[in-house]
């Protein structure tokens, strides 16, 4: 085939593939654009997920009757002038209302900012391009019909409306987030309804912020405010007891754009990297402002990726503000349950601390660098030696596998003694292992037993989750939790699994959706049942943090040596340790 032009159309369809991935992707561009011209309320409607319709309104500057044709051409813009470096509106590109133009029906009705008179322009699938005048009271009024009909094999990649409605949402959060003076409302036969209304004050950014996360977001934030060499850091950051089982809630701006950047989400995860478990993720909501020729946006047509001119500036900002932030909340971080533990492990009074002094030294034993310090410390802290019900433990006990359990260190390990040794269980490993095991024995045979909660807990959730969990409930029902709708932002618990004893309902119910909004819908619970479980052991009775008396120690470790699989939590971690005698004599270097 000899090589020809492609029309104009077909350029602007292959392009379009870019820029216009799904239905959230129109209402991103819509937004924008609303947003450059300036506006302080915009309109939102869908339908179908955003595939039958998106309607945005707007009472921004408006386009004038002259430029009408122009806006829906490819590089067509009144944004950008010369400067690549140096741009300040969110759009700069001019190639999304081509793109939406050339994928959908489009019709654009606009009134200049004091012009008498409103004028509208037609678009399908890249041709048409009357103009009309049109009824409008002010600003822009875009709509877009049948997106991808021009373009159907797009239609095949999106995912269910409900989907596709939910990613909608996202998008409109995370820009009303970074424009907490615009109101933004978001309707539609397919959604429930959002309102943002305007906040101003000084208190505007927490409060729209709040409005997104959720209420409670606002009693467990830290506030951020730090600037280094022209690059300013402003925002909010959830205290690690606050932190969610995915990533979804880390909501990162750059200049007034919503970014999801590799190395901010990977400096957000290092800030908090001593405070977090590793499958947890805090929730922030973090400002940067720079010059704009600091920070490059026009690397993805998309322009979600950025690249900062000093990555390593941006990055020891950001770690070294939220870092200042948790030493100077002090005891609302994780310090307190070390406090508790050297309590927990101070002799009784009247009797006297057990001797010890330490053992001549011998030149011999290399201590690698570091190993000495930390040593020490546990020595100063726990000369626990007293903690031992031994005396109380039957003989053939020391006999057992796992031996005799002996005491309990930092609420969350077992010390048990063996024949030949002693043996540290991580309690909360453990407790997954022995969770995750009888969810499966019990699903085997007729499903998992549960009780039934008195009084139904009420959880209230966003209607998404509260969809999510709706369409799960027969298979959680099988893994022993029963919920079911309630109104349209809240689901009733009714049965736990017994197996958890008494569990905080609310905590594991919102763990659930979070984890449900990260799965494919496709996949069955039952091919999730290792992440399930340990999220539901994470929520049961016996978790680490939690003082265990001697029987329940003794209990945990005869159950333990009975389940299969014991020695591993569900995700590869050990949940216990031994050291032999023979181990422990080479370590004092007595072998
Ligand atoms: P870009 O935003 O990159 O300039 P677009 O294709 O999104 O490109 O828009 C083209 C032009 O149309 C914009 O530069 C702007 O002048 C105009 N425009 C689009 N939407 C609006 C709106 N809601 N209000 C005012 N002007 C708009
Ligand atoms: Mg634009």
């Amino acid at each position: 085939m000899s090589i020809r032009r492609l029309s104009e159309a077909m350029v602007n369809r292959i392009a379009a593939g870019e820029v216009i991935e799904r239905p959230a992707s129109v209402v991103k561009e819509l937004l924008e654009n609303s947003i450059d011209a300036g506006a302080t309320r915009i309109e939102i409607v869908t339908a179908a997920g955003g595939v039958a319709l998106v309607r945005v309104s707007d009472d921004g500057s408006g386009i004038a009757r002259d430029d009408l044709a122009l806006a829906v051409e490819r590089h067509c813009t009144s944004k950008l002038a010369d400067d690549l470096d140096d741009i300040r509106s969110l759009g700069f590109r001019g190639e999304a209302l081509a793109a939406i133009g050339a994928a959908a029906r489009l019709t654009i009705a606009s009134r200049l900012h004091g012009a008498g008179e409103a004028f509208a322009i037609d678009l399908a699938g890249g041709r048409g391009e009357t103009i009309r005048p049109a009824a409008l009271a002010e600003g822009t009024r875009v709509e877009v019909r049948d997106l991808f009909f021009a373009t159907p094999a797009r239609l095949k990649f999106l995912k269910s409306e409900r989907a596709e409605a939910a990613a909608i949402t996202e998008v409109v959060k995370r820009l009303a987030m970074a424009h907490p003076a615009i109101r933004f409302s978001l309707n539609g036969s397919d959604r429930t309804p959002v309102e943002l209304p305007a906040a101003s004050g000084e208190d505007a950014r927490l409060a729209r912020v709040a409005a997104v996360i959720g209420a409670d977001f606002r009693r467990n934030v830290l506030a951020i405010d730090a600037a280094r060499e022209g690059v300013a850091l402003q925002g909010f950051a959830g205290l690690p007891t606050y932190s969610r089982a995915n990533s979804l809630a880390q909501f990162l701006f750059v200049n007034g754009r919503p970014v999801r950047d590799k190395l901010l989400l990977g400096t957000v995860r290092a800030a908090y990297s001593d405070l977090l478990k590793r499958d947890r993720h805090p929730v922030v909501a973090l400002f940067i402002t720079l010059d704009p020729g600091e920070v490059d946006v026009n690397v993805h047509p998309t322009k979600a990726e950025i690249r900062f001119r000093d990555p390593g500036l941006v990055r020891g900002l950001i770690i070294g503000a939220l870092r200042e932030a948790f030493q100077k909340s002090g005891p609302r971080s994780s310090t307190t349950a070390a406090a508790a533990t050297v309590a927990a492990f101070r002799p009784p009074a009247g009797r006297p601390p057990p001797a010890w002094r330490p053992p001549p030294s011998r030149g011999s034993v290399a201590l690698a660098p570091g190993f000495a310090a930390p040593a020490q410390a546990a020595f100063a802290v726990a000369p626990s030696a007293d903690a031992r019900p031994a005396a109380e433990a039957a003989p053939e006990t020391f006999a057992l596998p796992l031996g005799a359990a002996l005491a309990q260190l930092h609420e969350t390990y077992i010390v048990a003694e063996t024949a030949d040794g002693l043996v540290i269980v991580d309690q909360h490993a453990a407790h997954e292992r022995l969770v995750y095991e009888r969810l499966k024995t019990g699903l085997a045979r007729h499903g998992v037993a549960r009780q039934i909660l008195l009084i139904p807990d009420i959880v209230e959730l966003p209607a998404d989750d509260v969809d999510r969990l709706a369409e799960r409930a027969a298979e959680l029902a099988e893994l022993g939790l029963v919920l079911e709708r309630f109104g349209p932002g809240a689901v009733a618990v009714r049965e736990t699994p017994s197996l958890l004893g008494a569990i905080d309902a609310q905590a594991l119910v919102r763990d659930l959706a979070e984890e449900l909004a990260e799965w494919d819908k496709a996949a069955s619970l039952r091919d999730k049942l290792d992440r399930i479980a340990s999220t539901m052991a994470c929520h049961g009775s016996v978790r680490a943090g939690r003082r265990l008396k001697p029987a329940e120690m003794d209990a945990l470790l005869r159950e333990m040596e009975a389940t299969p699989n014991a020695s591993e939590c569900n995700h590869g971690r050990p949940t216990y340790i031994s050291l032999r005698l023979a181990d422990i004599e080479r370590l004092f270097g007595r072998r």
